[in-house]
């Protein structure tokens, strides 16, 4: 069968298997505009609380699965030597997406200049509202780039646990796993424990999945009712620059890398990562997403040595979507303001987002508390700063799920890239969309 025979397949099966979540995505934008039109309080209290159940769900098998994730796919890689390959590996690609990323964001928006004339649209009346929570951000941030490092070494672990702070907790998860790996033998009984702990956390989440439809639909309603269509119209300028980013991301900057570092068909990938996508879009949160992502990248024959090591990690620390937000939306505000961009200040701009995006977690809102770091020396008075915070607050929802969607795809490409490198692949599932049918 011709390739773009077995695409088209693959991205129609993709749909007929996904068809429900895709409806609740759909159903769930047209139901946020009814209700942003005439907002009942039943209606919204019911959509809020079923979005919830359907985020804490998914949250609770997180932390299981990572730790568990991260001891197999470390332990089965076993040899340092192999270990510190795909590690350096790893890091090169997502350090090259997302470089790409905050290069696409800076193009976009010094060309496009979304910013220009755009102050109408920073309300300092919601600024003051939210004047509180913005300083107390912004001060926590505050040249604060060693403290945040130091923050990632857990002082306790189990503690790192009880408060769900990722990044700790897969510090000591790789620590302990490569030591672990080091013991030989004697790791076994402890490694089958993690075994068992991560075929019972894939089994939880097919059963959260049943419940994706649902979910996906209260979330979306509820967060397009808080804006509605106005909005885009209004800020249209930004939310297309933002767009376009992460469309080129997507459709011209995962295909090149995936056909310069492999021989993975970008589209199959896509389809067989589909749902994911979806969950990603719907509940804007690569943690949540997580067990869905290495689901759909196993099941479609990407080893479950390079997906157990690979998605975990880049839940947590590749985040180009957030990177390229970062970016577009500081150049935004500076334009908006006025303020002189130098080639020195884009520099700077987009080396702080690589680093600000990564040490945010991957859970909704986090990219834009962490780009208090990015905004900090751009010479905005404090008023600005924080009526450009609350500006970046109103429409954060929609970009959020734009950028995790980024996110959660390009934590699935470096996985494939890494697993064709590797030969760690099997083509025959990848490239057969029926497979999956029979898999299901
Ligand atoms: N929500 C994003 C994610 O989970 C992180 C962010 O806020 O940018 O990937």
């Amino acid at each position: 069968m011709k390739l773009y025979m077995q695409v088209l397949i693959a991205l129609g099966l993709g749909l007929k298997r996904n068809w429900h979540i895709f409806a609740g995505l759909v159903l769930g934008v047209l139901a946020g505009i009814w209700l942003h039109k005439d907002p009942n309080p039943i209606v919204m209290t019911t959509f809020t609380f079923i979005g919830q159940v359907f985020i804490r769900l998914i949250q609770m098998v997180v932390i299981p699965l990572v730790i568990s994730a991260i001891v197999i796919g470390i332990t089965s890689i076993g040899d340092s030597k192999q270990l510190g390959k795909l590690g350096t590996k790893m890091i090169f690609y997502y350090a090259i997406l997302t470089t790409i990323a905050v290069a696409v964001g800076a193009f976009l928006a010094i060309v496009m200049q979304p910013g220009v004339g755009a102050t109408s649209f920073i309300n300092s009346e919601i600024a003051s509202d939210i004047q509180l929570q913005v300083a107390s951000t912004i001060e926590a941030q505050k040249g604060n780039l060693l403290n945040i490092i130091l923050g990632f070494i857990p002082k306790n672990p189990i503690e790192s646990i009880v408060s769900g702070e990722m990044v700790p907790i897969i510090v000591f998860a790789v620590l302990f796993s490569v030591a672990l790996a080091k013991v030989g033998e004697i790791n076994r009984p402890f490694v089958s424990f993690f075994e068992s702990i991560f075929a019972a956390t894939m089994k939880i989440t097919d059963w959260i999945m049943c419940f994706a439809a649902p979910g996906v639909f209260a979330l979306t309603a509820v967060s397009v009712s808080a804006f509605g269509v106005d909005i885009f119209l209004t800020i249209s300028k930004y939310l297309g620059v933002l767009a376009l980013g992460f469309g080129i991301q997507l459709f011209v900057v995962f295909p090149i890398f995936l056909k310069v570092f492999s021989k993975v068909p970008i589209w199959m990938l896509y389809a067989a990562i589909a749902e994911a996508m979806m969950v990603a879009f719907g509940t804007a949160s690569s943690s949540a997403t997580l067990p869905l992502t290495i689901a759909c990248c196993e099941k479609r024959g990407i080893s479950h040595k390079v997906t157990n090591f690979v998605i975990p990690l880049g839940a947590t620390l590749n985040m180009d979507g957030t990177a390229l937000l970062q970016v577009v939306a500081v150049i935004f505000l500076t334009q908006a303001y006025g303020v002189a961009l130098t080639p020195f200040l884009i520099i700077q701009i987009c080396l702080l987002a690589i680093i600000a995006s990564s040490t945010c977690a991957g859970i909704p809102g986090a990219g834009l508390i962490t780009i208090a770091l990015v905004l900090n020396g751009m010479g905005l008075s404090p008023e600005q700063l924080v009526a450009g915070f609350a500006f970046l607050f109103t429409i954060e929802r929609i970009t959020d799920m734009m950028r995790t969607l980024v996110n959660v795809t390009s934590d699935a490409v470096v996985a494939a890239a890494i697993a064709d490198n590797e030969n760690e692949i099997n083509y025959d599932l990848l490239n057969n969309p029926e497979f999956n049918e029979v898999i299901n």
